[in-house]
């Protein structure tokens, strides 16, 4: 009796707290699951609902997000019972792959392995087995930032309304935690301009870069070290209390996300020069993977849904590598990863593709290393060459200012291993 009366407890409890937090949120507390047979009905599911509808093929990313209130899509629409869209095929062109064929049957393929050993080192790396065996390729493609600004979830008792989840506010690397975050495209405009006081990077925004502006800044930044700093700290709840607190300096960035891209998988079918098919209610369209991300996300319309990746043949004898730095072995993400496709003819590089990792919101194409490479032969010394061309626009946070070495070090590996 007694256990029952505390099961019905916890039960209103949760459904309480369901009902807060829909009403925090705006949003029902649960959402409407549908099931898309065909890839018209998710299309049209999508159109009907808006931004309120989210897909789900493996349900990694999404689900995880839901649970921590990061996501709350009002129709979640299951995309995994459609057929046809769980293959690995060579087409005249090169090769297709459905867009819900599984990371680990990319990563068993004999086909892949012989063809595209790249793509095959990639999927091996991406987390678990057991993430691999339901992660999609489509879903690891549309997957979100793991910023844990973004990702933190409001039941830890503070939640960061970041300039990635509402255009006004700011972006809380820039001055926070971001030893993960971009090196590279994070704002290049807004980030050309540097102060380096003592042992912190300020970045000032384009409004606050008159000289005078500057100069004040700079005295209330050194008044502010001088004072008691975990005083103002305990009185704003931002994480980088230093900058952002009593004094209000608005040291952000003006439209900017610095979280990188997550998936693995993009890195690499970008040195492939891959293109990503989509359709959505105007027939669809072949995204080239390097114009897909953007500083927030991707192209996708509300009611597009990719459906498959077209990869291109590669040219005869291409030396293909992957190489990923990660802090664990096994389940984690890229650090900084380099992804290289280099063609050689008679010692000399005809054709070179160097994409970077983990340094920027979307790959990074190095193409200054790639002209480095092209038209050369390739010894110890250019490779050393391409890898610091590789890194000329880095812009390093205050935190992650190791990664240009790492982007070197590992550029030059892909090139001579
Ligand atoms: C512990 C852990 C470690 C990880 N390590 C790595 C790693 O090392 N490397 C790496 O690359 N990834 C890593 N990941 C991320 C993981 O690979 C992705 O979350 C997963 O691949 C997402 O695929 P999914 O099918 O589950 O997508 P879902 O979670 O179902 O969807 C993800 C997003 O994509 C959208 N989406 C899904 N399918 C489509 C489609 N066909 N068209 C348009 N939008 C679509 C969804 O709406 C959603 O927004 C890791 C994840 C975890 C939890
Ligand atoms: S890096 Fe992007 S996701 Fe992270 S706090 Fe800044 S705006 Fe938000």
């Amino acid at each position: 009796m007694g256990e029952t009366v505390r099961r019905l407890n916890d039960a209103r409890e949760i459904e309480q707290s369901l009902q807060w937090l829909a009403r925090h949120f705006d949003r029902p507390a649960r959402p409407e699951f549908r099931d898309a047979r065909t890839v018209d009905e998710a299309v049209s599911l999508l159109s009907k609902h808006g931004q309120g509808a989210k897909l789900l093929a493996g349900g990694i990313d999404l689900l995880g997000l839901m649970k921590n209130r990061v996501l709350m899509p009002a129709v979640v629409v299951n995309v995994k019972k459609i057929p046809g869209l769980h293959y690995i095929t060579e087409t005249p062109g090169g090769l297709a792959l459905g867009a819900l064929t599984r990371i680990n049957d990319i990563e068993r393929s004999p086909l892949v392995k012989t063809r595209y050993p790249i793509l095959v080192e990639a999927a091996h790396s991406v987390a678990s087995p057991q993430i691999r065996n339901m992660a999609t390729l489509g879903g690891n493609l549309c997957q979100e930032v793991r910023c844990w600004y973004y990702r933190r979830p409001p039941d830890t008792g503070i939640s960061f309304d970041c300039r990635r989840k509402s255009g006004d506010s700011p972006c809380y690397a820039i001055a926070g935690e971001n030893q993960y975050h971009a090196i590279i495209g994070g704002n290049q405009s807004t980030m050309r301009r540097w102060r380096t006081m003592s042992d912190e990077n300020v970045i000032l925004s384009e409004d606050e870069r008159s000289p005078d502006r500057i100069g004040r800044v700079e005295e209330s930044f050194a008044a502010l070290r001088t004072s008691s700093l975990e005083g103002v700290g305990t009185k704003d709840p931002s994480p980088a209390p230093s900058l952002c607190s009593g004094l209000r300096l608005r040291v952000t960035s003006s439209e900017q996300c610095f979280a990188v891209c997550p998936s693995d998988m993009a890195t690499v079918l970008l040195a492939l020069d891959a293109g990503i098919r989509t359709v959505d209610t105007g027939g669809g369209r072949l995204i080239p993977l390097g114009e897909f991300y953007t500083a927030f996300g991707n192209v996708l319309s509300p009611e597009e849904i990719v459906t498959a990746v077209e990869v291109p043949r590669v040219m005869p004898g291409a030396r293909q590598r992957f190489i990923k730095f990660r802090l664990r072995k096994a389940i984690d993400f890229a650090m900084v990863s380099v992804a290289s496709v280099v063609t050689e003819e008679d010692g000399v590089v005809i054709r070179a593709r160097i994409v970077l990792g983990g340094v920027s919101p979307a790959p990074y194409r190095a193409v200054q290393a790639e002209e480095v490479l092209t038209g050369n032969k390739l010894t110890d010394d250019l490779a050393a060459s391409a890898a610091r061309s590789a890194v000329r626009d880095a812009r390093p946070l205050s935190k992650n200012g190791y990664k240009v070495p790492m982007v070197e070090t590992l550029v030059k590996r892909a090139l001579l291993e």
